[in-house]
């Protein structure tokens, strides 16, 4: 079968990129070794990050990190024998993330960003997902007053850069907010702009299923048979070959064996994070991030799902979820948790850059090659965004946003 462009990879990523297109009249094939939505996109906390206009810096200071390489921070963990792999790019992230350096990343970020609630407001009315979305933001709590404190005074500036919205909660308002909360906290952050969702992967499958009664196909294969081809590039699905001019690799956190099979050295590493579910308790109303823990508790279809921070290991290794332990004990000190739904927590990793910076944009050695991938903590956040950045690069019409900072020629 022959289209116009291939998107190899049905993540919220690749399944919005060829929304996208086919919205605009393409044919497109969408291909993936499984159905779409099933990796990371399925396995987040399903927050739509309006307010993450700066991206997670490697921590600059000396106790964080400390406390992180002896293992008593919840919100990291390491596997000693990924160091070797990871050492690099940590030393090139933490590098991104002195001040000067960063102010330029965030400000980058942020112009992608400050479009995700337009972008996928648009894709939601086309796939009639609505009912999957809820639009009154999310809340991070605090134990401490010094942590809130901090916190604020960084609200602050976020809303004096970027006009975003939050609203103070003090331990009474907390506890009015959210009834079912067992402790008496400090207080809360409620970030009023974001969205959240009660099944991330369902919404993905929407998005896909809008894309296939646009005439879109979706097919099975294995993304290491994409190969170039006289006039554009081929994959082996299970059906048979399929053609297109064009083609976008969206694969996520698979995207570095591919990439680097076809001659690419990209900086690119994942961190890894875990998931778990617990039905049939009280529910909150609202996610929840315990900030100074690095957790979140986000209520969902399938229960409350209680998400980790990040860990450093090699992509494949086995699961190894010391976090979601000790997530789950901090978790069943603020909310009555009843027994986990899975025996084994879900594992996924989070496709990352050394600059926290998404890759979008041509490959730089071959014609008609396109990357869509490393958007990290926000890649469920920045799908549709993305996807209509690379529909217009492909289309060659103006695009909205700047597209050279997310360019793979910056490595
Ligand atoms: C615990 C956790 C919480 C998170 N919370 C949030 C959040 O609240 N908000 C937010 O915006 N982001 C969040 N994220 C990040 C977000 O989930 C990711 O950035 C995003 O899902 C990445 O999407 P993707 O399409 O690039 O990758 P994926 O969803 O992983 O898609 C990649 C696709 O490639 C396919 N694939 C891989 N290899 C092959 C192959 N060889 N052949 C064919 N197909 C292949 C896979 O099957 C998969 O479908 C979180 C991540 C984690 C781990």
């Amino acid at each position: 079968m022959n289209t116009d462009v291939l998107v190899v990879g049905a993540g919220m990523i690749g399944t919005c990129t060829a929304l996208q297109l086919a919205l605009r009249g393409h044919s497109v094939a969408l291909v993936d070794r499984q159905a779409p939505g099933g990796e990371t996109s399925y396995g987040n906390a399903g927050i739509i990050q309006r307010e993450a206009v700066e991206p997670y810096a490697f921590p600059r200071d000396w106790p964080a990190v400390i406390g992180a390489a002896l293992g008593r921070r919840m919100d990291v963990n390491y596997h000693l024998d990924a160091l070797p792999s990871v050492m690099s790019p940590l030393a090139r992230y933490w590098h991104a993330s002195a001040p000067a350096r960063y102010a330029q990343i965030a400000h980058d970020y942020s112009r992608l960003i400050e479009h995700c609630l337009t972008e996928h407001a648009a894709l939601i009315e086309a796939s009639g997902a609505a009912d999957l979305v809820r639009k009154e933001g999310y809340r991070a709590v605090f134990q401490t007053q010094a942590a809130m404190d901090s916190a604020s005074t960084r609200a602050a500036e976020l809303q004096e850069r970027y006009g975003i919205r939050y609203e103070h909660l003090n331990g009474d308002a907390l506890a009015r907010a959210e009834p079912e909360l067992r402790v008496r906290l400090v207080g809360a952050l409620h970030w009023l702009d974001p969205w959240s969702v009660s099944d991330p992967g369902a919404l993905v499958q929407r998005y896909a299923q809008r894309f296939v009664t646009l005439g879109g196909s979706i097919a099975q294969a294995d993304a290491a048979t994409l190969t170039p081809t006289a006039s554009g590039w081929q994959v082996h699905s299970v059906d048979g070959p399929l053609t297109a001019r064009h083609a976008v690799i969206a694969l996520g956190p698979w995207a570095a064996p591919l990439t680097s099979s076809l001659g690419y050295k990209l900086p690119l590493f994942v961190k890894r994070g875990y998931h778990r579910h617990y039905l049939g308790g009280p529910s909150l109303r609202l996610p929840l991030l315990d900030a100074e823990n690095g957790f979140v508790i986000a209520p969902m279809s399938r229960g409350m799902r209680v998400t980790t921070g990040a860990e450093f290991a090699r992509i494949g290794a086995p699961a190894t979820p010391v976090q979601l332990d000790k997530a789950e004990r901090a978790a069943r000190r603020l909310i009555d948790l009843p027994q986990s739904v899975e025996q084994q927590p879900w594992l996924g990793n989070r496709p990352c850059t050394v600059d926290m910076k998404p890759v979008m944009g041509p490959a730089p050695k071959h014609a008609g090659l396109w990357f869509n991938f490393g958007h990290a903590h926000q890649g469920f956040t920045l799908g549709p965004v993305s996807g209509r950045l690379i529909a217009d690069l492909i289309e060659g019409t103006t695009p909205a946003i700047d597209p050279k900072p997310y360019s793979p020629l910056r490595f």
